[in-house]
């Protein structure tokens, strides 16, 4: 049975994101899971991943922004620019969570 995810707007939108001890449950805020996220190394997102805590969009987004990002460590095929919107939405969100710029590929209008 397909999650309901929730908090799927361009911009954070979660009233709960920031207040510490009181967020949802995982999996549920796309928001909250971002913030989760921008606070895990590759291996905890993989790790994660495996035993479906991490999402698949979150996985894709995470992994292409990790080849955009870092000189190492990433897996040639993750270079390639992520087709679903969805994965191009949770990159952007989570280079705002990291206080980066969202490269120009992940904002251009596919
Ligand atoms: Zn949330």
């Amino acid at each position: 049975m397909p999650v309901q995810m929730l908090h799927t707007d361009e911009w954070a939108t979660c009233t709960v994101l920031t207040e510490p001890g009181n967020y949802h449950l995982e999996g549920r805020c796309e928001d909250c899971g971002v913030a989760t996220l921008a606070r895990l190394n590759l291996g905890e997102v993989e790790d994660r991943y495996h035993v479906g805590r991490v999402t698949q969009e979150q996985y894709e987004a995470y992994c292409h922004l990790w080849a955009t990002l870092s000189p190492t460590g990433s897996r040639p095929e993750w270079r390639d620019v992520p087709q679903d919107p969805t994965v191009l939405r949770i990159a952007r969100k989570l280079c705002r969570a990291k206080g980066l710029t969202a490269p120009a590929h992940l904002t251009a209008v596919s």
